[in-house]
């Protein structure tokens, strides 16, 4: 009987949604969700993904849905390859998976199977699913220093100290680009200091790679390749690593689910070694992933003319969300507002980890009907040109009430 069952908890983050939808004012702002929106508060399909749907629904493209991931169709090779072209060519395997998420916890299961030490370190914080996603794929978890709060930047020492301190063979997550939720990435030289010590630890790399090729940190610094860079200086050394990708934000494809795992081995019959045991994760958890996205992103990654098409467009919400944060720091400048806030021009991707405190939110939240998670987490994303002056006053109040 379930009777004994509990309600659970629910997600901070359906908390946040769930209290927004109920508020009746009218200046209500919903800055939780970590989805992208256009100037008008609206999700974006993006133009290349509608052309792409339209060839595949006037049979111009035609995926074969008889294929799977066992047999490995053209589609999904398709897939598979262009996910793996923009990182490497060879030693190393990838499966499509369930997005983001998906394949986090397909590299997690394989990881306890077939890995000789079962601890993870993740950096703090992080986002919120890691500790969940990998503790019940069997690793068991352990954290690294990672966020200065007195800075609002990187805690590198705390960083290079508490992995140069880990066991050797420890798993490192490392957030390819785009920090969850703090938006603080190393530089590229801390970057070649971090590789160095995990390869001279023997500690095992796996990149969560969920805003790659984006718009969310690679365009802001001028290319869309600068996004790949971490994790090719890690390909680059001929060490293993893992990389979980996802295709959610960077093409808009949120519900499609389309994601990959790649496994970079030593050898190439190390990889086919590694490729057969991960199909026999994947099986009986679902056996075979969706098509439909997958056809989506192949087609892109794959056309040149397309693949500019979508570049264009991720330039376009890039400058979006930037010109937030710009809006945003000389909003709060002009109104005098106490305290150092460049960490919003300088920090990147889709989130300002803004240094409020929970009482803080609680009271922008109450008083300016402003909704966050409670660590002052901000979407830029879900900010527009008309809405910022409603947040400056919010955080100036918060600030000097
Ligand atoms: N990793 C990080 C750091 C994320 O922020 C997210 C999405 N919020 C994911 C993974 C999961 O992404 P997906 O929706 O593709 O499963």
């Amino acid at each position: 009987t379930f009777r004994r069952c509990r309600v659970a908890l629910p997600l901070k983050i359906v908390h946040v949604t769930v209290a927004y939808n109920k508020d009746p004012s009218p200046v209500k702002l919903n800055l939780g969700v970590g989805a992208y929106r256009t100037e008008e508060g609206k999700p974006l399909v993006l133009n290349v993904v509608r052309k792409v749907e339209q060839l595949l629904i006037n049979d111009l493209l035609v995926p074969d849905y008889t294929v799977s991931l066992l047999v490995s169709g053209d589609i999904m090779r398709n897939f598979l390859e262009c996910s793996v072209l923009h990182y490497f060519q060879n030693r190393v395997t990838t499966v499509q998976c369930l997005s983001g998420t998906g394949s986090l916890r397909v590299g997690g299961e394989f990881l306890a199977k077939h890995y000789h030490q079962r601890t993870i370190y993740l950096p703090t914080p992080t986002w919120g699913n890691h500790h969940k996603v990998f503790n019940l794929a069997g690793l068991s978890v352990k954290t690294y220093r990672y966020y200065a709060p007195a800075t609002r930047g990187l805690d590198f020492e705390g960083l290079l100290e508490d992995l140069g301190s880990a066991p050797s063979g420890s798993i490192v997550l490392l957030h390819a680009c785009a920090h969850n939720p703090t938006g603080v990435d190393p530089t590229l030289e801390q970057w070649e200091q971090i590789r160095q010590l995990i390869r001279l630890k023997a500690l095992l790399p796996f990149f969560d790679s969920a805003y790659q090729a984006s718009l969310f940190c690679g365009f802001a610094s001028g290319s869309l390749d600068a996004d790949a860079q971490p994790v090719r200086l890690f390909v680059a050394d001929g060490g293993e690593l893992l990389v979980a990708q996802s295709y959610a934000k960077n093409l808009g494809l949120y519900g499609e689910r389309v994601g990959a795992l790649s496994i970079v081995c030593k050898s190439a019959d190390v990889a086919s070694r590694v490729e057969s045991q991960l199909k026999l994760v994947i099986r009986p958890m679902y056996s075979n992933p969706p098509i439909h996205g997958a056809s989506i992103v192949a087609a892109i990654l794959k056309d040149g003319d397309l693949f500019n098409e979508w570049t264009i467009e991720l330039k376009g919400m890039a400058d979006r969300i930037i010109s937030m944060r710009q809006q945003l720091f000389d909003a709060l400048r002009s109104r005098g507002t106490p305290g150092d806030w460049s960490h919003i021009i300088k920090q990147i991707g889709m989130f300002t980890f803004t240094g409020l405190n929970a009482e803080q939110v609680s009271f922008m939240t109450n008083e300016y009907h402003i909704y966050m998670t409670s660590d002052g987490r901000i979407s830029m994303a879900g900010l527009s040109s008309k809405t910022v002056p409603h947040l400056a006053d919010a955080i100036h109040a918060a600030v000097t009430g």
